[in-house]
C-alpha cells in the first residue's frame, strides 16, 4: 500500500533545543505525545511542524531538520510572540478557562492578536512543508485557529484532510461566554474534518458551544455537525498509554531495586504518592490539606504513613505558577513542622522532573496513588500507576471525579477533590482496603486500560480522520 503523507502540527514537537556548554543542540523531547507519535513516522511519510522550545531572534528563518525517520519543520517564535501567544492567550486565557478557573482568565486583546498572528505563522509553515499531504493532524488549544486558516487558503489543488485533537477539557457555552473571541476560536476548530476529545462529556460541550456560537447545526446522535455545507465529525477518543512499556518497567530489576530504596528511605509502613506538574488545576494544595486532615483525625497513623509529592516546575513565565509553588512549600512546611519527628517526615516534597523509569520506581514503592486534579483533560499518571502495578501486588488509586480518565476508571476510589473531608476518609479506606478488594479493582482497572494503547489511539485517529483512505494506513 501507498504510505500516506501526514503532517503533525503541535506547539512543542519531537525535538527541542537544549542549552549545552558548547552552545545549543537538538534533543528528543520527553512527552506523552512524542512517544505516542514517533512510531507513526516509521509507517507514514511524516513531517512534524512545531516550535523548538526556545525564543528565537526576529530574523531567524525556520529550518527543516531531519533525524532518522523524523522530519521536523521548526517554527521560530520570538520572545514577544511567546509572551502573547503562549504565556498570554494559551496559558492565561484558554488553559484556565478550560479547567474552569474563570477568575484566572484575563481578557487581554493584545494576547488575542498575538495568538492569531502565531496561528497564522504555523499555517504558513504547515503549507510550506507539504501541501499535498493526505492528512494534517493538529494538536491542542494553542492552535485552535489553524484548521480554518489552512482551509481558507487551501483552494489551490487537493485539500488535505484536517484532523484536530483537543487534549484538555472542553467546557460548555456558558464558560466560553467569558472569552470575547469564543466564536472565532470555535469557527477555527470547525475548519477540521474530524475533531477528537478525551470524553463524551467534552464532545457534548463542544457540540453545544458550536451550535450556540456559530451557524453549525448538530448531526443526529452526537456524531458531529454540519458547518457551511461540510460535515465535521466529532468523537471521544481518549489517548492511550503504552501498557507494555510500564509492565516492562515494573519487572525491571533495577527499577524494583530503586523502589525498595525509596521505601527504605521513607521508612514508613505505608506510602502515598502524588505526581504532577505543579499546576493549579492539579489540586496539590487541596490534597496536602486532606493529608493533614487525615493525620489530625487518625493519630494512630502518625509515624506510619508518609506522602511523597512530586511537583514538576512548569510555566515559569506565568505569575500564578510562582504563587502556587510558594503556597505548596508553605503547606508542606506547616504539615511537617506540625506532625514531623526526627524519625518521620510526613510529606516528602520533590520539586523536580523524573524520567518515566524513575517514576515507575515511585509507582511501585507506593501503596496508594492520590490523583486528585480539580479538573484534568484525561490524566496519564493515573493510568501509568495502574499499569505499573501487577494484579498480585496491587496498589490503590484514589482518583478525582473531575479528571477525564475517571469516566473510564470507575473502579478507582472516586472522590470530589474540593471535598477535603471526603478525601481524608478515602485515604483511610485506601490504606485499609482488604487485599481481595484491591486485587479485584486493580484487575478490572488494568483490563479497562489494556485495550487503550498509545498506538491504538494513533491508529483510530488516523482511520477516523482519513475516512475513505483509511485502509491504506495500516502498513505498520
Ligand atoms: N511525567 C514525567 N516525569 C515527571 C512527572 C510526570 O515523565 O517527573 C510524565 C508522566 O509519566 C505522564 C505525563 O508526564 O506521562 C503527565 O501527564 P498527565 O496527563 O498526567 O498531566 P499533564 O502534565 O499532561 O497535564
Amino acid at each position: 500500500p501507498v504510505k500516506p503523507r501526514v503532517i503533525v502540527v503541535s506547539n512543542r514537537g519531537p525535538l527541542v533545543w537544549a542549552e549545552r556548554c558548547s552552545g545549543t543542540e537538538k534533543k528528543v523531547a520527553v512527552s506523552g505525545l512524542v512517544s505516542a507519535l514517533l512510531p507513526l513516522f516509521r509507517t507514514v511519510h511524516g513531517v512534524w511542524v512545531a516550535w523548538g522550545g526556545r525564543a528565537s531572534l526576529p530574523n531567524e528563518v525556520g529550518f527543516l531538520h531531519q533525524e532518522g525517520d523524523l522530519k521536523w519543520q521548526e517554527v521560530p517564535l520570538t520572545e514577544e510572540e511567546l509572551r502573547l501567544y503562549y504565556d498570554g492567550f494559551s496559558n492565561q486565557v484558554l488553559w484556565p478557562l478550560c479547567h474552569y478557573f474563570t477568575e484566572k482568565c484575563a481578557v487581554e486583546p493584545a494576547w488575542w492578536e498575538g495568538y492569531k498572528a502565531v496561528n497564522k505563522k504555523f499555517a504558513f509553515f504547515t503549507r510550506k512543508v507539504d501541501w499535498g499531504a493526505d492528512l494534517i493532524w493538529i494538536h491542542d488549544y494553542h492552535l485552535a485557529l489553524l484548521p480554518a486558516l489552512l482551509r481558507q487558503r487551501g483552494n489551490e489543488g487537493k485539500m488535505p484532510r484536517i484532523g484536530f485533537f483537543w487534549h484538555i477539557p472542553f467546557p460548555g457555552p456558558d464558560l466560553w461566554e467569558i472569552v470575547p473571541w469564543a466564536k472565532e476560536i470555535i469557527e477555527g476548530l470547525l475548519g477540521a474534518d474530524f475533531i477528537g476529545f478525551h470524553t463524551p462529556g467534552y464532545v457534548e460541550n463542544f457540540l453545544r458551544a458550536a451550535t450556540a456560537f456559530t451557524v453549525a447545526t448538530a448531526l443526529p446522535g452526537q456524531k458531529g455537525l454540519i458547518y457551511r455545507g461540510r460535515e465535521v465529525t466529532v468523537k471521544a477518543l481518549p489517548v492511550g498509554v503504552d501498557h507494555e512499556f510500564f509492565a516492562g518497567l515494573s519487572r525491571d530489576t533495577k527499577v524494583r531495586e530503586q523502589a525498595k530504596l525509596i521505601r527504605a528511605q521513607v521508612g514508613t509502613e505505608k506510602i502515598c504518592l502524588g505526581v504532577e506538574r505543579l499546576d493549579y488545576s492539579k489540586g496539590v494544595l487541596e490534597r496536602l490539606v486532606a493529608f493533614e486532615r487525615f493525620l489530625e483525625e487518625n493519630p494512630a497513623y502518625r509515624g506510619r504513613v508518609s506522602l511523597i509529592q512530586i511537583g514538576v516546575p512548569t510555566r515559569a513565565g506565568v505569575g500564578a505558577y510562582e504563587e502556587l509553588r510558594r503556597r505548596v512549600e508553605d503547606c508542606v512546611n506547616r504539615i511537617n513542622s506540625r506532625f514531623g519527628r526526627s524519625s518521620w517526615t510526613p510529606v516528602w516534597y520533590l520539586a523536580r522532573a523524573y524520567s518515566q523509569r524513575e517514576l515507575a520506581a515511585f509507582y511501585l514503592a507506593s501503596d496508594v496513588a492520590i490523583v486528585t486534579p480539580l479538573r484534568d483533560g484525561l490524566n496519564l499518571v493515573a493510568a501509568e500507576y495502574v499499569l505499573t502495578r501487577s494484579d498480585t501486588d496491587p496498589g490503590v488509586l484514589v482518583l478525582s471525579r473531575l479528571a477525564g480518565i475517571a469516566h473510564y476508571l470507575r473502579e478507582a476510589l472516586l472522590v470530589n477533590p474540593f471535598n477535603i473531608a471526603e478525601m481524608a476518609a478515602a485515604l483511610r479506606s485506601a490504606l485499609e482496603m482488604p487485599a481481595a478488594e484491591r486485587r479485584f479493582r486493580q484487575r478490572t482497572l488494568r483490563q479497562r486500560l489494556a485495550r487503550r494503547t498509545a498506538s491504538a489511539w494513533v491508529r483510530s485517529f488516523l482511520q477516523l480522520a482519513l475516512e475513505e483512505a483509511a485502509d491504506e494506513v495500516f502498513v505498520g
